[in-house]
């Protein structure tokens, strides 16, 4: 078997814990198997470097950003293939580039094109574990990209996909996906499966446990995730195509996102255009804009609410800055936040969204903001509501039992 193995920055969080990490990579090669193994840096490493980066500057370029992040990963890899060869084991490790990754240009948030597997595929010919530096990848201009927070998730899965892998596991500090992050109610439950498209959506509804873009990706390609912890040897929970058994699951999971923020727009001048307009430009900005909500009309004008990530708020405020002459005012909420309940059961039964509202009443947390889609229902609430709001919500539908 070849199997790709993907250790998270908590599991290679400390030399011990690197030293961990190569035993149980070597109990997978010692049972005959091939072993590609890619790792994050170790945790609050790539934290510690955006830091540096902004004690200098309010606004680092992206370029170099990108080498400065990439850095954090080559130490947990090259660490980690010292360790393997101190135990007389062949291991080699690479960086993005050296592994064949080929990406776009957009720094810091790059996307794979391409892997060129030969030098890979070299190594595991002659028998050797390679160890990769995750989150990395190198644009057409020979400039180091990076894949965005949590990318390592990202190059394990597009690594398995490329090599064929017959299994490609993910180990974190959690062994697997629960019902909601285990650290808010911890009375969520372990999932045994989820499909991917529940997995996409829980995941970029806030559950870090698996970056979305890897689900995505995993699912393209047909790359089965078996998400699992490098602390115990506890069955994980295997993420792929929905069936039957999944179908009959009315809600899988409760996601929380703290990152967001509503940009609300008064006495916009009510002519034909006007949101368009700003919508337009948010969009040409690729600034994500996720609900919207408009009151209806009066006196020839009209308000209008819509939330991004926190990230994305100043660029938001500029951008507005430019309508000023069409808005009455404007009001910017860091506050708040977004819960959403998943679940492909939706599509088939109704009424998962009325007891959502009606749990929600019960507590008396005010809900500002609704969307919903076939299989998922997102909230907007005050922050401090938000993780009462998830133990509500995963009591309501019973997630414990
Ligand atoms: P790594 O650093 O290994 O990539 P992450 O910190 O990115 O790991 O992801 C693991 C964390 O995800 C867990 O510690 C947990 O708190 C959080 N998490 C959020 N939602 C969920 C969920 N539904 N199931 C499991 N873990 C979750
Ligand atoms: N180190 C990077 C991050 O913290 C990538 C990763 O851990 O997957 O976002
Ligand atoms: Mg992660």
């Amino acid at each position: 078997m070849l199997i790709v193995q993907k250790y998270g920055g908590t599991s290679v969080g400390g030399l011990d814990r690197i030293e961990n990490v190569a035993n149980r990579v070597a109990k997978a090669k010692f049972k005959g198997n091939d072993v590609v193994v890619v790792v994050s840096a170790m945790s609050g490493e790539t934290n510690k470097l955006i830091e540096y980066a902004h004690h200098f500057s309010k606004n680092p370029s992206k370029r170099e950003m990108d080498i400065l992040l990439s850095s954090g990963e080559r130490v947990t890899a090259s660490l980690l293939a010292i360790a393997l060869q101190e135990m007389g084991i062949g291991a080699v490790a690479m960086t993005g580039r050296q592994a064949g990754i080929q990406t776009n240009s957009i720094h810091t948030y790059a996307r794979i094109e391409s892997i060129n597997t030969e030098a890979m595929k070299t190594e595991i010919s002659k028998g050797n574990i390679i160890i990769i530096a995750g989150f990395q990848g190198i644009n057409k201009e020979g400039s180091v990209t990076t894949l965005g927070r949590g990318g390592s998730d990202l190059s394990a899965v597009a690594i398995a996909g490329a090599l064929e892998a017959d299994a490609c596991e993910i180990y974190s500090d959690v062994d697997g996906v629960y019902t909601t992050d285990p650290r808010i109610e911890p009375k969520a439950k372990k999932l045994d499966f989820i499909s991917y498209e529940e997995m996409l959506e829980l995941s970029s509804l806030g559950a870090k446990v698996l970056q979305s873009r890897s689900v995505e990706l995993a699912k393209k390609m047909g790359v089965k995730i078996v998400a699992k912890s490098s602390f115990n040897d506890n069955e994980g929970t295997t993420i792929a195509e929905e069936n039957e058994v999944m179908e009959e699951v009315l809600v899988s999971g409760i996601a929380l996102d703290k990152n967001q923020a509503r940009v609300s727009l008064r006495e916009v001048s009510d002519r034909p255009g006007v949101a368009a307009e700003v919508f337009t430009k948010l969009a040409e900005a690729q600034i994500n804009v996720d609900m919207i909500i408009q009151n209806a009309s009066t006196d020839g004008t009209t308000n209008l609410g819509f939330t991004v990530p926190q990230s994305e708020l100043e660029s938001a405020r500029e951008l507005i800055s430019a309508f000023s002459h069409d808005i009455g005012s404007v009001d910017f909420d860091e506050n708040i936040c977004k819960v959403s309940v998943v679940g492909v059961g939706m599509r088939s039964h109704s009424g998962i969204a009325s007891s959502a509202f009606s749990a929600m009443a019960e507590a008396s947390i005010n809900i500002e903001m609704i969307s919903t889609s076939e299989i998922k229902v997102s909230m907007i609430v005050d922050e401090k509501f938000g993780e009462l709001a998830v133990r509500v919500l995963h009591e309501a539908y019973q997630l414990d039992r």
